[in-house]
């Protein structure tokens, strides 16, 4: 039966959402998204828009009236309203998986009950509780708001003694926890599936290099040994089976220099570290994650191809109306998304570099990435 799809978030991950949708016509007949800037990427691409907060109750209940299943691009939105919308639609990832995941300490709590590595935390109630707790950490340690933080903006990394005030004041009114600093080799994650009728899927480890806290690179596959490809794949796999709620999950983890993998976090949405997944598998991410949420069978996860994944960051030099210089290579795929204006570090594309012959390697590509990098220049208009 066709089913109309709802979508909350309408930005690229809505759009490669949006783009996965209109290519399983036998199941989707239309998508609707609910998003607050007007003509968002995904309604570039063909989604119906509402015109609305992502938290705004009346919006979110009048798009779960018009749709037979329901799901998300951001995990900010507000999982108790989703829980009262429950009523009216399917929505997936489930709103109680929403709550445990969008509050750090809750989602790390959640995985240590469960035998899920994860680094040392604790919640903190004061300043006075900060300087007590922090005695068991040492130094340094992070202090991290638990809630409605990303790209490392909830994060201070506390040196020394002189920073707990600071660190403290920097996150007033905040719900806080405190975390151990993982001194890690590598920075991976899996993007791993788990469909409603309980069937899992991951896709093969792959590498993230991040500058200012924001993804810049994706290798595909991760340069690890065997034993820590295994380790972090029957993580992610684990995960999946304790975590109900169907859906794909960007599963972010540490290899520590004693190679041991732990999860810092997991994102319960398809993650900008899969988007290599578009040209280098035969199911991309985001046609995984309607498949899980139709509960279809879940696409095979094979890498087909090692792939690097290269995000296309907003340059601190200027803000408004921008245009890329012309660029390209030989299996070079190029997706912007739409985005008017440049805002420094803001995510406006990405491209994936494809070793289509399986003879480069990722080496080989990394050192073809070097040369695209510099043709790469911001014109405004
Ligand atoms: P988060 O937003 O919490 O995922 O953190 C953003 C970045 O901060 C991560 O990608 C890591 O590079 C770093 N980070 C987060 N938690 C830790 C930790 N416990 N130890 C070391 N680095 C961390």
């Amino acid at each position: 039966m066709m089913k109309v799809l709802g979508l909350i978030g309408g930005g690229q991950l809505g759009m490669m959402i949006t783009e996965a949708a209109k290519k399983m016509q036998d199941h989707i007949s239309e998508v609707i998204v609910l998003d607050p800037t007007p003509n968002c990427p995904a309604a570039k691409v063909g989604a119906k828009q509402i015109v609305a907060d992502f938290k705004d109750e009346k919006a979110i209940f009048e798009l779960a009236d018009k749709v037979d299943i329901l799901t998300y691009e951001i995990e900010s939105g507000n999982s108790e309203v989703l829980k009262q919308a429950e009523s009216k639609t399917m929505i997936n990832p489930s709103p109680e998986t929403l709550r445990i995941i969008q509050d750090k300490f809750l989602q790390k709590s959640f995985l240590a009950q469960n035998k899920i590595p994860v680094t040392d935390f604790v919640e903190i109630k004061s300043l006075d509780d900060l300087k007590e707790k922090i005695k068991q950490f040492g130094y340094p340690a992070l202090l991290k708001a638990r809630r409605d933080a990303y790209d490392g903006r909830g994060n201070y990394k506390i040196k020394s003694h002189d920073d707990l005030e600071p660190a403290y004041s920097s996150f007033p009114g905040k719900s806080l926890m405190l975390e151990k600093f993982v001194d890690f080799k590598m920075e991976v994650s899996v993007i791993a599936a788990r469909n409603t009728k309980g069937q899992i899927a991951t896709y093969p480890v792959v590498e993230n290099i991040h500058e200012n806290n924001i993804l810049k690179i994706t290798i595909a596959p991760a340069r690890v040994s065997e034993n820590i490809a295994k380790q972090a794949e029957k993580i992610a796999h684990d995960t999946m089976d304790v975590l109900h709620g169907a859906g794909v999950f960007g599963i972010e983890m540490f290899v520590t220099r004693e190679d041991q993998v732990m999860i810092n976090e997991i994102a319960p949405r398809v993650h900008n570290s899969g988007h290599h997944t578009l040209q280098s598998s035969k199911t991309s991410q985001f046609e995984q994650h309607l498949r899980a949420i139709l509960g279809l069978e879940l696409g095979d996860t094979t890498l087909v191809h090692p792939t690097i994944m290269y995000n296309i960051l907003g340059t601190d030099e200027f803000s408004g109306r921008y245009k890329i210089s012309d660029f390209g290579a030989e299996n070079l795929y190029l997706k912007m998304y739409g985005k008017e204006e440049s805002k420094p570090q803001r995510k406006l594309g990405h491209f994936n570099l494809v070793d289509s012959t399986n003879t480069l390697g990722v080496e080989g590509l990394l050192k073809s990435l070097e040369a695209i990098k510099e043709q790469i220049k911001f014109i405004k208009t």
